[in-house]
């Protein structure tokens, strides 16, 4: 088949997937995202039960400007929910101690001796973080122990489910490394960071996260197919440029387009170009963490965003997330279980999981809750443990891409980051490629309108 203006296929309607089309539509590139499911969004999946709405993935995304940009293409701007600022707890020695995030936190808080603080703040005479040692050894050595097992460890693992004597830094510490090196240490560098106002403020919507993917692939609903799971990628014959495409199978149709772009989970991408890129096969290797997550209603009156579990304690719960405090969810609160720790309790029956989690939200809490929902994700979060070497030697041929949260950075607003920054490449490669006489990047823009 032969088209006068490029096509972009893109395999998966979640964020990454959705925010490409809207990128490629301002560029005015053809593209088609197909979805397997019936809803688009990926892992940002929200549900209301009993009047209470449910994130069952993440919690919140931080509103940076490409966020918003994407919330007021889409229209549901005015929706938008600012986090009441709060702090982050760390349950250790059988209490809720504040998360030494800030100066203040720093000082009050009694999850740490004045020994373990003042080891703390020799970090700076500490040599650098190596991307060869683990996550534990980084900041076991450059913080010390006691910082490391009453909050470091569990905040950083506790955010995968994962255990950070598991986890290289060069791949799970990648970011921070790179900052220890500009700063000259790490605590300059989050010195540096909160001087500069923080991190830009987390927020959810009115109606849930999915409020997002929903209003995007309703804006672009002629750009967007869903339930056409993708079962083949092979090489097409949409002739561009002296290039050849691909060609997308979806169930009783094939799609030719000039370039693929795979959002899919590692597993998926792995089955989809074993034919196209035999280097991917390695991705059906990558370890995940399975996750249950568990709703809880609760009159307990909590402020901050939640806890993370120190370790040494007895208890199953990795974490709980307060929507009640963060997000004015009435009365809502979330349990993580499972994880690197506990993999197989996610196989555990409702009743057993929700009995665990109200549980123990009852002796770190003082409070009692009772249960909305129970959840189950499947594949979870990355572990980042040695199988994630597995991506080193990816290669893949020409006019095929990879965008996905394992082989960059997984946060929403670095989702939309790489598929703006996509997007402004491909729009290069075909302003390039465009012969005499065919439709240019902002006539397409005007005919999509
Ligand atoms: C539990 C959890 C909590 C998180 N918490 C946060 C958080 O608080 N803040 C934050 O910023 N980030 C968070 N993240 C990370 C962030 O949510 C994800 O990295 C991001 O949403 C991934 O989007 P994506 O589009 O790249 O991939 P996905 O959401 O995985 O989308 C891939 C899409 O491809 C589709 N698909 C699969 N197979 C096929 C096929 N064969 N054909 C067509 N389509 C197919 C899927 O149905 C899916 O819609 C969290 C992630 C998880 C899992």
């Amino acid at each position: 088949m032969h088209q006068s203006t490029p096509r972009v296929g893109i395999v998966g309607a979640g964020i990454t997937g959705l925010a490409l089309t809207h990128y490629l539509a301002e560029a005015g590139i053809d593209s088609v995202a197909l979805e397997a499911t019936d809803e688009p969004g990926g892992v940002i999946t929200s549900r209301v039960v009993d009047g209470h709405v449910l994130e069952v993935g993440p919690q919140r995304m931080r509103k940076t400007p490409g966020v918003t940009a994407l919330a007021a293409a889409a229209g549901v701007e005015g929706d938008i929910v600012e986090a009441e600022d709060g702090d982050l707890y760390v349950y250790a020695g059988g209490t809720l101690g504040e998360g030494p995030l800030s100066l203040r936190g720093f000082l009050r808080t009694d999850l740490l001796s004045w020994r373990g603080k003042a080891r703390l703040l020799a970090e700076p005479l500490t040599r650098p973080g190596h991307p060869a040692e683990s996550v534990e050894e980084v900041f076991t050595r450059k913080f010390g122990r006691e910082a490391y097992e009453r909050f470091a460890g569990p905040l950083y693992g506790g955010i995968y489910g994962s255990d950070p004597a598991e986890m290289p830094a060069a791949f799970a510490l990648e970011g921070l490394l790179e900052r220890e090196q500009e700063e000259g240490s790490l605590l300059r560098a989050f010195q540096k960071r909160l001087a500069g106002g923080g991190t830009a403020p987390p927020i959810s919507f009115e109606r849930g996260n999915q409020q997002l993917p929903d209003a995007l692939a309703a804006t672009y609903s002629g750009r967007v197919e869903l339930e056409s799971p993708v079962t083949n990628i092979e090489p097409g014959d949409s002739v561009r440029g002296g290039e050849d495409g691909y060609r997308l199978e979806t169930p009783g149709a094939g799609h030719e387009v000039d370039v693929a772009v795979v959002t899919t989970p590692a597993s998926t991408t792995a089955e989809l170009l074993g034919e196209v890129a035999p280097s991917t096969s390695g991705l059906a290797d990558l370890r995940y963490n399975p996750l249950a997550m568990v709703f809880m209603e609760s009159p307990y009156d909590g402020a901050g965003k939640g806890y993370q579990v120190g370790y040494g304690e007895d208890l199953h719960t990795l974490g709980v997330t307060f929507n009640h405090s963060l997000f004015g969810r009435e009365g809502l609160y979330t349990a993580f279980l499972g994880g690197m720790h506990d993999p197989q309790l996610v196989e555990a029956g409702d009743e057993r999981l929700a009995s665990i989690a109200t549980g123990e939200f009852e002796r770190v809490t003082g409070a009692p809750a009772s249960v909305v929902d129970v959840a189950r994700l499947d594949p979870g979060f990355p572990a980042w443990d040695d199988s994630w070497w597995g991506l080193e030697d990816l290669s893949l041929p020409p006019d095929l891409f990879l965008a996905t949260n394992y082989t960059e950075r997984m946060g929403i607003p670095s989702r939309v980051r790489e598929a703006r920054q996509l997007a402004e490449q491909l729009a290069d490669r075909f302003t390039d490629r465009t012969p005499d006489g065919a439709v240019t990047g902002t006539e397409q823009a005007a005919a999509d309108d």
